[in-house]
């Protein structure tokens, strides 16, 4: 969100807050959320929204990400405010304590930025790159694939089956992604099929 803070906007917010203060000292209930919705404004002055998902459970509740520092210009972006997304359908807005705090999830030093590998006989997991990782799934399953599909049953029916690898869709997707994601898994034959909302 980027906004012009003039010197009027600014003596508004400041007027306001001064009211807001003293009115809520004589006992003027409700002048305290116009004091927070005059200063809200200022807390998001020159950040870029970021429109995503929120990660923890298969409501999948919107959420905007609030960032300072502009990519282009070689600056170092920083998520500042995480808030729910009123535009969002499941959630309108709304966020549980868990999607509320999220802000401490990206921070968290222990949180994985970069897939990983556990390599046959190795006991620790090591870095990797996306690419190496979508090369190395895409290999998997290929090599599966032809060692495993059934394509009939011993009495000579046609089947198309493939039994030995198992496809776990996540529910933080659009209906479109959805339906793309059925086709191709059952196209393959793939037959062990689940979704993240019956975890
Ligand atoms: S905000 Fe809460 S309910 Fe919504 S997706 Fe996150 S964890 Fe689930």
């Amino acid at each position: 969100m980027n906004m012009e803070l003039s010197r009027r906007t600014l003596l508004k917010g400041v007027g306001v807050g001064l009211a807001g203060t003293a009115l809520g000292a004589f006992g003027f209930g409700g002048i305290e959320a116009a004091y927070a919705k005059e200063i809200r404004a200022f807390k998001l002055v020159g950040t870029t929204e970021t429109r995503n998902t929120c990660p923890y459970c298969s409501v999948a509740c919107g959420v905007i990400l609030y960032s300072k520092g502009d990519l282009k210009k070689g600056e170092k972006a920083e998520i500042t405010h995480i808030e729910g997304d009123t535009d969002h359908p499941t959630n309108r807005g709304t966020l549980c304590p868990k999607g509320a705090a999220l802000l401490d999830f990206v921070k968290s030093d222990t949180r994985l930025t970069k897939p990983q590998i556990r390599k046959p006989g190795a006991n620790k997991f090591e870095d990797i790159t996306w690419d190496e990782a979508l090369d190395s799934i895409a290999r998997h399953l290929k090599d599966d694939r032809d060692a495993n599909f059934v394509a009939q049953n011993q009495d000579g029916v046609t089947v198309n089956r493939w039994t030995t690898t198992g496809f776990l869709a996540a529910s933080a997707t659009t209906n479109e992604t959805a339906f793309l994601t059925y086709k191709v898994v059952r196209s393959a034959g793939m037959i062990v099929f689940d979704n993240q909302a019956r975890v």
